[in-house]
């Protein structure tokens, strides 16, 4: 019977090859069903506008690693051969009836079973077909429309969409250079996300404290302590004679507050640790400065006597030539 079939089909395929097509607003649609993973879906397919339809010789193709073909439906055909390949993705579909159909509606349902791990999303069912593969009993060729469909996959009933979470709770603390860590739970289910908290920066004293007091050979040094950990930043370096002027106390462990010598706190101390760094630069550059300045003074002094020196010598050596002549 099989047999026949093909060759009564084939020699239809090769007669309506010489024929003229016939469309005349024919169109088969199929179905877009919703499935989740694990079920059982049911996709018909359907004709309408139908011109008397002969015989098909299709191939419905399809995503055979998310769906598995079960089995099929007939709807108002007679006859009918389906066959699976799942290696092509493809289910041939073929008929051959004893004259013109004419009806319009479901002519086939095909049953999918969806894989287990499917993920969400639209897969896609068609139909391929060449001229020739649709004609009536004339053997002339018919060319219908396909509206493709398939199957939608939602996420399983059990599977939790994660909609409501807890109140963040803190996993660790930030520093002042390093960023914490929070952690907020599904209501629903056992999955959790976590979330990182930004490091605070530093919080500098509003005052100096002194590191190492100066002494009469070695400057000594200040800088503002963070309140929450061992950095420092704003350094300054200072003589004995500068902390008399200043009349700060050149002692270890003082607090010493904003002063002449200090200058004021700047806003951009405060703000955080990456500038708290170049702000430690900074501050060490200007004290530099401010140790050179000290030293310019002596030198001045020293040239200035170096130069009366030298015009004494040089009018010694003009009277002592002038009298020899
Ligand atoms: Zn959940
Ligand atoms: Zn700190």
């Amino acid at each position: 019977m099989k047999r026949i079939v093909t060759f009564l089909i084939t020699a239809i395929i090769i007669l309506s090859s010489s024929v003229s097509a016939l469309a005349a607003g024919c169109n088969i649609t199929i179905d877009k069903v919703d499935a989740a993973p694990g079920d059982t879906a049911y996709v018909d397919f359907s004709i309408a506008d139908n011109p008397g339809i002969a015989a098909m010789t299709i191939s419905i193709t399809y995503d055979s690693s998310v769906l598995e073909y079960k089995g099929y439906k007939e709807g108002f055909l007679s006859d009918y051969t389906v066959e699976a390949h799942p290696s092509k993705n493809q289910i041939r579909f073929i008929n051959l009836e004893q004259g013109n159909v004419s009806k319009n509606g479901i002519f086939l349902t095909l049953i999918f079973k969806v894989s287990d791990s499917a993920k969400k999303g639209n897969s896609k069912i068609n139909i391929a077909y060449t001229k020739g593969d649709f004609c009536n009993w004339n053997a002339e060729s018919i060319s219908p429309v396909i509206v493709s469909g398939g199957i939608n996959i939602t996420p399983a009933n059990n599977e939790c969409e994660h909609k409501e979470f807890s109140e963040w709770k803190t996993v660790s603390e930030p520093g002042c250079n390093k960023d914490g860590l929070r952690e907020s739970s599904c209501k629903n289910c056992e999955f959790s996300k976590t979330e990182k908290i930004s490091a605070l920066g530093h919080q500098y004293d509003d005052f100096w404290t002194v590191d190492k007091q100066a002494t009469v050979t070695e400057l000594g040094h200040m800088s503002r302590h963070c309140k929450k950990c061992e950095d420092v930043t704003d350094i300054k370096y200072f003589s004995v004679k500068q902390s008399e002027e200043n009349k700060f106390n050149n002692k270890e462990e003082t607090q010493i507050k904003p002063n002449d010598f200090t200058g004021s706190i700047t806003e951009k101390d405060e703000s955080d640790n990456s500038q708290g760094v170049n702000s430690d630069e900074e501050s060490v550059t200007v004290n530099s400065d401010q140790l050179k300045e000290n030293e310019k003074g002596d030198y001045t002094l020293i040239i200035i006597i170096v130069c009366v020196l030298l015009i004494a010598v040089g009018f010694g050596i003009f009277f002592y030539i002038k009298r020899k002549k």
